[in-house]
């Protein structure tokens, strides 16, 4: 593709392209087995300034713009999916929030230390009986008990237990309030009260560390209230679009890989004497992921260009690139288990992994249901546009 990149953004790329190549790919089938996630990645990547993503470099931050944050996360999921949601999240859900509306304490107790790869966090907002509509569902709840909180009430599919050692996580001061009712806190993991209980035996998505978040009666301080009282809403609005275009840019790096192990297999493949590449259905498949990762690509530079430009809301932009790359990146795992055959059963090879790992993309960051719930409601003018 011939963007004309700064040699900053060309160098972050290749920064994270050398680093998955040689630190992650030889063991990645190895975490998906086993279903773990070494904390030496993340170190790793604070090391070389890969956690820091868009952050002010203020608070340890590596201040990309939003190009090169999309390179890098492209290029490390296209080796693991894992590692890419790993450098992401900083920028992303993890981090937003508290950049944009958190206490400068806050600010250097969590972030700092969460960028440097020493201090991991999680994101817990989803609960057991409601993940799409979680904002008007909420069940957890906060009670003021003199200066501080008592947060009750279960998360679940929460990402990283295994590694985080405190969450950002919502509840409801006034239920009547709806959505206006939400406050955001940090609790740490160690606290009395709070328990992780991860899932076993996952189908995709085995080295994220998902589980359940139990908060029970957990005494939160003043301090690690984000943002005031009732802005619950507004910090976990905060890094909605970022995290849609990491998973937008996640998704490339994944089609790319599908498409290139496609590509290797058909080239080597021999049936009925000469390789699959040969036959025009298995061509169609390859073409069929060639023009979807050029457009998948595109309306995600477009995306990260429009951030870049210092426009705010790009709600409906978001939505267009998430919804697609990641229908994209479904339809190419797919089509590289075809082109694979009886192999991609087996764990020899990755595109099993892939379609695996690619079923889960379309669900998170808002589901592709919603996205395209959003998309039409922006063309039928039910929302409102930019300007
Ligand atoms: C690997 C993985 C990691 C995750 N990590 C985290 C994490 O770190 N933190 C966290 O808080 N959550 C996390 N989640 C949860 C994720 O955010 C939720 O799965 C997601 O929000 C969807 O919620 P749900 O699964 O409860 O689906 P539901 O909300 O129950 O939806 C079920 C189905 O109904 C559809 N649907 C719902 N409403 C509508 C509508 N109005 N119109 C049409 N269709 C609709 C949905 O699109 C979906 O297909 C993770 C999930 C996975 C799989």
């Amino acid at each position: 593709m011939d963007f004309a990149f700064t040699s900053e953004q060309r160098a972050i790329q290749q920064l994270a392209r050398d680093f998955a190549q040689k630190e992650v790919a030889p063991f990645v089938a190895e975490w998906d087995r086993l279903g773990t996630y070494p904390a030496e990645i993340p170190r790793r990547l604070g090391q070389l300034g890969l956690m820091g993503g868009v952050l002010q470099e203020e608070y340890g931050g590596a201040g990309m713009d939003h190009i090169s944050l999309t390179l890098m996360l492209e290029e490390l999921a296209r080796v693991c999916f894992m590692t890419a949601v790993m450098a992401g999240w900083p920028s992303c859900s993890l981090g937003r929030g508290i950049m944009t509306y958190g206490t400068e304490e806050q600010k250097r107790k969590y972030i700092v230390p969460l960028v440097r790869g020493e201090k991991l966090g999680g994101t817990g907002v989803t609960e057991p009986h409601s993940g799409t509509d979680i904002v008007r569902q909420m069940q957890t709840t906060a009670v003021k008990d003199g200066d501080a909180y008592l947060i009750s009430g279960t998360k679940t599919w929460i990402s990283n237990l295994h590694l985080a050692q405190w969450f950002i996580t919502f509840a409801t001061l006034d239920k009547s309030l709806g959505h206006r009712g939400i406050c955001a806190f940090v609790v740490e993991k160690n606290w009395p009260g709070v328990s992780t209980h991860p899932f076993k035996n996952l189908v995709g998505a085995r080295t994220h560390g998902c589980g359940e978040l139990v908060l029970d009666r957990v005494r939160v301080p003043q301090e690690n209230l984000v943002g005031r009282e009732y802005e619950g809403y507004k910090v976990l609005m905060a890094g909605t679009e970022i995290g849609r275009l990491a998973c937008a840019a996640r998704a490339v790096g994944q089609i790319q890989a599908c498409l290139d192990e496609s590509i290797k297999y058909a080239q080597s493949r021999i049936v009925f004497g000469q390789p699959i590449g040969k036959y025009q259905l298995i061509q169609a498949k390859i073409t069929d992921m060639v023009v979807g990762l050029e457009a998948a690509r595109l309306l995600t530079y477009k995306l990260a260009w429009l951030k870049d430009q210092g426009v705010e809301r790009v709600q409906r932009e978001a939505s267009i690139a998430k919804m697609y790359a990641t229908d994209v990146l479904m339809q190419a795992a797919l089509n590289a288990c075809q082109i694979y055959g009886a192999y991609s059963c087996s764990d020899e090879y990755p595109v099993g992994r892939f379609f695996r790992d690619a079923k889960f993309q379309q669900i998170l960051d808002g589901t592709n249901e919603i996205h395209r719930v959003i998309i039409a409601e922006h063309a039928l003018g039910y929302r409102p546009g930019r300007e």
